[in-house]
């Protein structure tokens, strides 16, 4: 679909959503009630919403612990003591990862520790960190905190790639020269697959390759890309990612987050790594006198085991997404933010900003609009009339249309209101 298939009214929208083959999928979730009315839903990039047969698999779980007590580890209708397996292998196909190198536990920041003490590997003068800036302040602080727990300074080892002067989205070629100018003295890339702030979507091989080629580790933070973009994380040779579950993959507040370790390092039992028993070697785990002899693959960097209800919401969920499929999700996606954006420029409204990049292919679901002038006042409006949306100082709105369970009525109706918005605060 180009831009120019696109046309300004209702009716046309209505249309879109009464095509989608995807339209399905949104009597699957609660949607949150304004004034008795669906909300206008946007913010699934912050916490995704509740898939109707999360409450299911849950009581499952409640009634089987009821009903077993322990003897649940192993009798429950789901065993407990594999459960977090149940999991693996639609986790694994939401990033296009093969099931060894994934697994689910913790939640996102420890795993952004536990994966630096495996790959962030200091040495000599090899030992700094290229980050994206504006990154989000919890890796912020784990990969300043780690450059120090080595023994290094963070006002040295850490490197930003920055946008340049009065843009937001950062370009390959300054990552590029930040590369060829230091490369003895980068440890490891970090980014954000998709950044939070712009929702600027990385070429995760484009950065793999260029890290590789100057021997260089990298990682990825994918808490908002998995479930939003199609990617091919085994494909892109990343070594290491790890993400959160509740923003696009719908699995309840502060539900578990996952990790990807790369094939080529499932057996790098040299690597040093923080160790629990869930990490040690099934058949003898309930031995509890071996040393420890860990699992190969992502498995064998789990500490503890993990608690079957959020990953109860997280079997309903991953569910889901296996039948949708990543890529028809991200081919509607693509879609909304089309429209999003072909609606904003045709009525042309002055006073905003779109710091996302322009091409489909640099973004996901979500749009950023800078507002340039009473920002919080339309942001306000915007949620008296419904819209449930996500705010962040100085001015922006982050905006994400999600393909599983918003429309693209909503996306008219929004783009409608923030006009309104606009002409109100903006004269
Ligand atoms: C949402 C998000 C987090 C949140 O971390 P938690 O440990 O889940 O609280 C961290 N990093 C990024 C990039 C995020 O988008």
């Amino acid at each position: 679909m180009s831009m120019d298939d696109f046309d300004d009214r209702l009716e046309y929208a209505a249309k879109l959503d009464r095509e989608d083959p995807l339209a399905k999928y949104r009597d699957q979730f609660h949607i949150p009630q304004v004034e008795g009315q669906d909300s206008i839903y946007l913010t699934g990039n912050s916490l995704g919403l509740q898939p109707k047969t999360a409450r299911e698999y849950v009581l499952e779980e409640l009634d089987d612990w009821a009903k077993y007590g322990v003897e649940g580890h192993l009798h429950a209708r789901h065993p407990w003591l594999p459960y977090h397996e149940f999991l693996t292998e639609n986790m694994a196909a939401v990033v296009g990862a093969h099931p060894g190198e994934v697994v689910v536990m913790n939640s996102l920041t420890v795993n952004v520790h536990l994966l630096l003490v495996s790959f962030y590997r200091p040495d000599g003068k090899k030992r700094k960190i290229v980050v994206e800036s504006d990154l989000f302040p919890s890796d912020l602080y784990a990969v300043r905190s780690q450059i120090e727990f080595h023994g290094g300074n963070p006002d040295e080892d850490l490197i930003l790639w920055k946008p340049r002067e009065g843009k937001y989205a950062v370009r390959y070629e300054d990552l590029e020269y930040i590369v060829a100018s230091q490369r003895d003295e980068i440890a490891l890339i970090f980014i954000g697959g998709v950044n939070y702030y712009t929702g600027q979507l990385f070429d995760l091989t484009r950065i793999t390759r260029l890290g590789h080629d100057n021997d260089i580790i990298v990682g990825f933070d994918l808490a908002h890309g998995a479930g939003n973009i199609d990617f091919e994380l085994h494909n892109s040779g990343a070594d290491f990612a790890a993400w959160c579950s509740y923003k696009y993959l719908n699995s309840s507040p502060g539900s578990l987050a996952s990790i990807f370790v790369h094939e080529r390092h499932q057996a790098a039992f040299d690597l040093p790594r923080f160790a629990g028993w869930w990490g040690h070697n099934k058949k003898t785990r309930f031995g509890m006198r071996d040393p420890f002899d860990p699992l190969p693959g992502a498995e064998g960097w789990q500490l503890s085991n993990p608690p079957i209800l959020p990953m109860a919401v997280m079997r309903a969920s991953l569910e889901i997404f296996q039948e949708a499929g990543m890529s028809a999700l991200r081919s509607k996606s693509k879609a909304l933010t089309e429209l999003m954006l072909h609606l904003i420029r045709s009525r042309s409204m002055s006073g905003l900003t779109i710091i996302t990049p322009e091409n489909v292919d640099e973004r996901g679901c979500q749009l950023s609009l800078y507002i340039l002038n009473n920002g919080k006042k339309v942001f306000d409006f915007l949620t008296k009339k419904g819209v449930i949306a996500d705010w962040r100082e100085p001015g922006v709105i982050r905006i994400a249309p999600v393909p599983l369970y918003n429309t693209f009525v909503d996306v008219w109706n929004f783009v409608n209101l923030l006009d309104e918005g606009l002409h109100k605060f903006n004269d």
